[in-house]
């Protein structure tokens, strides 16, 4: 994230550059004054999800409604007719509101989906969400804020008579009151929930019903149809009601998951990283999603486990991040199996695991702990750090468990222990001398390099090499270091 310095100076310069856009009436192309709407602009502060938010495809016939419904069975792997809920899909702004403690703690929008921004200070706007909830202490609660169809009549009205701009539709009235860092007290605004995270209810029927008793309201006249004709003679009926509604609605849209795949857990498992942090993976029955085979997915920490209260056997929708990286985007809960536990001990060296300060992730504390000392190794030799060739995390633990090499020194130490590296199994003459001589020519990495492979905490290779710019070398940096003191 960039510093408030940063933010204060960007600021500046799009004030003046909208000034002379007006001043001038021309707008360059990319200007980033028109840039306000579906990315997270820096104006506020940002907010990043486990969970990405998602956005509706729609079809608008028939035909895209039976494609549609193709798609779903073969998802489901189901040949019988899958039973859907028909909600309106409300003109407005996605927001998620986050439940702490049973007090309402942020209030945030969608963004680009992963990083939305915080819209908390202006929760006042929205007249009907509970900013506290008796049931539940802590939970997420998604839905669309609006602004009646009247209240946008008024408020055009009354920027009318003072000689403002008119605005254009509800939905930008919405976005724009929610998004200007004075609230605007005298607009009011409408949330309709549509998603509830952190509950065992196994339906979105069931969690419709759930966010009705914390005081939420819902989608009018939603219904559970079964079979996709259904939902076809439904939207017929319902779509002769649109005009009497007080909320602007595009018309039905079909929850459509572009590019998603569902599998089921079937085992979760920890890893140790370099640092000692657990990381939480979950195997999955492997699927196919965008051409490649996914057999894994990374549950990120244990407060996303728990949050989800997911475990093994449970059916999850994935999807690829950035369309790259497989997430889990929905769970569906096959039994009430409760959540997986976090497990006690390392799974590398058997010592008793701590947690972290923010308790989300467990962390191995030994640091003679096997896996931690073959990470570190391996991130030593490793491209960013002092790129050593020939040596993979499978030929650093073969090292590691002969005594050859237990901290980055010992490698500049192997040259005198050829014979027995020779003796090792599946490691030829050659490869032997491949590797020496690249542990010879890695002295000669630049500084920034050998700043990387140390592994300290918070100091990317992109900062090392920064630094390295005012510290040229090790004796600078030290002497620097020893300044500080
Ligand atoms: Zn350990």
């Amino acid at each position: 994230m960039s510093s408030s310095v940063e933010d204060a100076v960007y600021d500046k310069h799009l004030k003046e550059l909208r000034e002379l856009e007006t001043k001038h009436n021309f707008i360059f192309p990319g200007s980033p004054t028109q840039k306000a709407g579906h990315t997270a602009s820096n104006k506020f502060r940002s907010v990043i999800r486990q969970i990405p938010m998602l956005s509706l495809d729609s079809v608008d016939n028939y035909e895209g409604l039976l494609k549609f419904d193709e798609r779903v069975k073969k998802i489901l792997k189901t040949e019988e007719e899958v039973e859907y809920i028909c909600e309106w899909k409300i003109d407005g702004l996605s927001i998620s509101l986050i439940y702490r403690n049973h007090q309402l703690v942020q209030v945030s929008t969608r963004g680009n989906g992963t990083i939305g921004e915080d819209i908390t200070f202006n929760k006042e706007l929205i007249r009907n969400i509970p900013f506290s909830l008796k049931r539940v202490a802590n939970c997420e609660v998604r839905g669309e804020v609006y602004m009646k169809k009247e209240e946008f009549a008024r408020l055009n009205e009354e920027l009318k008579k003072s000689g403002n701009k008119l605005l254009a539709n509800p939905r930008n009235a919405a976005s724009g009151s929610l998004r200007t860092l004075i609230p605007l007290q005298s607009r009011k605004l409408h949330f309709f929930a549509y998603q509830l995270f952190n509950s065992d209810l196994l339906t979105q029927s069931s969690c419709l019903k759930e966010l009705e008793k914390l005081g939420f309201a819902v989608s009018p006249d939603h219904r559970v149809v079964r079979g996709i004709k259904k939902v076809g003679k439904f939207i017929e009926k319902q779509e002769k009601k649109r005009e009497k509604l007080d909320f602007e609605s595009d018309a039905m849209a079909y929850k459509f998951l572009a590019s998603v795949a569902s599998s089921q857990i079937k085992n979760i498992y920890v890893e140790v990283s370099r640092s000692g942090r657990i990381t939480y993976v979950a195997e999955l029955e492997p699927v196919i999603l965008q051409g490649s085979k996914i057999s894994k997915v990374t549950l990120h920490n244990y407060t996303f486990i728990a949050n989800l209260k997911l475990n093994i056997g449970d059916e999850v929708v994935i999807k690829k991040a950035g369309d790259v990286i497989p997430q889990i985007i929905q769970i569906i809960k096959l039994n009430k199996n409760g959540i997986w536990l976090p497990p006690i001990d390392c799974p590398s060296c058997g010592s008793i695991l701590k947690w972290n300060s923010t308790n989300i992730y467990q962390v191995c504390t030994n640091n003679d702990c096997p896996q931690k000392v073959v990470n570190y190794l391996t991130h030593f030799a490793s491209k960013t750090g002092l790129d050593i060739k020939g040596v993979s995390e499978k030929i650093i633990k073969k090292f590691y468990e002969n005594n050859l090499l237990s901290q980055p020194t010992d490698f500049y130490q192997l040259y005198l222990k050829e014979k027995q590296l020779l003796k090792l199994e599946g490691l030829k003459k050659k490869s032997i001398n491949n590797i020496l001589t690249s542990i010879e020519e890695s002295k000669k990495k630049p500084f920034a390099n050998l700043l990387t492979a140390l592994g300290i905490p918070l100091l990317s290779s992109v900062k090392a090499r920064k630094l390295t710019n005012f510290y040229p070398n090790l004796t600078s940096f030290l002497a620097a270091a020893k300044n500080e003191e």
